[in-house]
């Protein structure tokens, strides 16, 4: 078992079975989390970029409550009209670029991955599916097959077989998107690689990955489950790249902190999965009415208080503040996710025990265990980096 897997196995039996180090949580606000004795943490996973509005947004609650108390699950199919799924998809549909207004709500990023693959196999009626090396979809069948190889590959094994006809080529690597041709059905990419340990694109490859895309006839996914509404620095990461794909698929923040995912396509493509056969996708609960409503209210909140107007500005403060640390050797950035790296992973899990003792709760990522991450919910004050960085900047020292 590799190391990486090993912390993840210890922290997974840490998290099940009652020890002296567990967190416990009594109540969650802004970007703080507080355990029953008081004790405040600066939340700077927020829930791996899902409290993207803070926690117990007064906007969100309210939504949840009046939703709940109206009506929860119906139906959310067919014949049913219901009000919160509507106005999310119609305010999604209104800020995606065009032609993406066509909105199927899901409950989870992995669900959102296994609907837009097969979308993409059913019109464009071919198998190859296509990812980008280190690479983090979701954890069911189809979205692990898409976990980029050979970094994927210790999760892989142990569930294989999985989905056929898939493989991965480099991201950033434009001599790799000839592997993309007329036999491929799509291509599923991170506009932003997350669990890579934060990889923006290089200049002209999304780009680059559009045109090969078209050129062949397969569809371009963006997986933005971890980059979208807002952390980016805008709405969504392809905004910020001008690069529009066939498909995106969405989750996390989507839901303002209720489980919620969805992939939007145009009509055209979505309008495969309505024949042959009729349900091309079903789920009993995607898009449930508590959960659309609380995107809703999370969504609104981001444009009428301006926040990801914000979000670059707070990020560059983070990196500024940070960067001259003797601990530090690069920082990696898109938008509110930091990617701090120390170089050694000894080094890291060291300083994980010192975050928890000083009141930081950070994290590595799946496939980057020698960088630690930032990404605070976006609503994060100036005056709350400054004092975070503080912290972070005295556990450092303790190295
Ligand atoms: N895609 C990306 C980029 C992710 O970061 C994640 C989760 O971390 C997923 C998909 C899977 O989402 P979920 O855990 O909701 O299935």
């Amino acid at each position: 078992m590799s190391e990486i897997l090993r912390k993840q196995f210890l922290r997974h039996v840490a998290q099940t079975s009652p020890s002296p180090q567990l967190i416990e949580v009594e109540r969650a606000e802004g970007v703080f989390f507080y355990t029953p004795e008081g004790k405040p943490y600066y939340d700077l996973i927020s829930g791996v970029s899902v409290s993207n509005v803070g926690h117990a947004n007064r906007a969100v609650v309210e939504a949840v409550q009046r939703q709940a108390a109206e009506y929860m699950h119906i139906m959310v199919y067919g014949e049913m009209v219901e009000r919160p799924q509507v106005e999310f998809a119609r305010l999604l549909a209104q800020t995606l670029p065009d032609p993406l207004d066509s909105v199927y709500f899901l409950n989870s990023g992995a669900e959102a991955v296994e609907g837009a693959l097969k979308l993409a196999k059913r019109y464009t009626g071919r198998t190859e599916m296509i990812s980008m090396r280190r690479a983090y979809h979701g954890s069911t069948h189809g979205a692990m097959s898409m976990m980029g190889q050979p970094e994927g590959e210790e999760w892989k094994s142990a569930f294989r077989p999985l989905l056929p006809d898939t493989k991965a080529i480099r991201f950033n690597h434009k001599e790799d998107l000839k592997q993309i041709t007329e036999r491929t059905a799509c291509v599923l990419c991170e506009p932003v690689q997350g669990e890579a340990g934060v990889r923006p694109p290089e200049d002209g490859f999304l780009q680059a990955l559009r045109e090969r895309c078209t050129e062949v006839g397969a569809l371009l996914i963006f997986d933005e489950i971890q980059m979208g509404m807002g952390r980016s620095g805008e709405m969504f990461a392809m905004q910020r790249y001008g690069v529009t794909p066939d498909v995106v698929c969405l989750a996390k923040a989507l839901g303002g902190g209720m489980p919620l995912g969805a992939f939007v396509s145009s009509q055209e493509i979505m309008a495969t999965l309505t024949h042959d056969p009729v349900l091309g996708h079903i789920t009993t609960f995607g898009g449930h009415p508590v959960c659309c409503a609380a995107g809703l209210a999370a969504m609104r909140y981001l444009i009428d208080n301006k926040v990801v107007e914000d979000v670059e500005r707070k990020g560059a403060m983070y990196e500024e503040l940070l960067r001259d640390h003797p601990a530090v050797r690069e920082i990696r950035r898109s938008g509110l996710l930091l990617a701090v790296e120390l170089g050694a992973s000894e080094k890291l899990y060291r300083l994980m025990d010192i975050f928890i003792e000083e009141g930081i709760l950070s994290d590595w990522f799946l496939y980057c265990d020698t960088a630690f991450r930032i990404s605070p919910p976006l609503v994060i004050s100036d005056e709350e980096i400054g004092d975070s960085v503080r912290l972070i900047r005295k556990c450092l020292d303790r190295l």
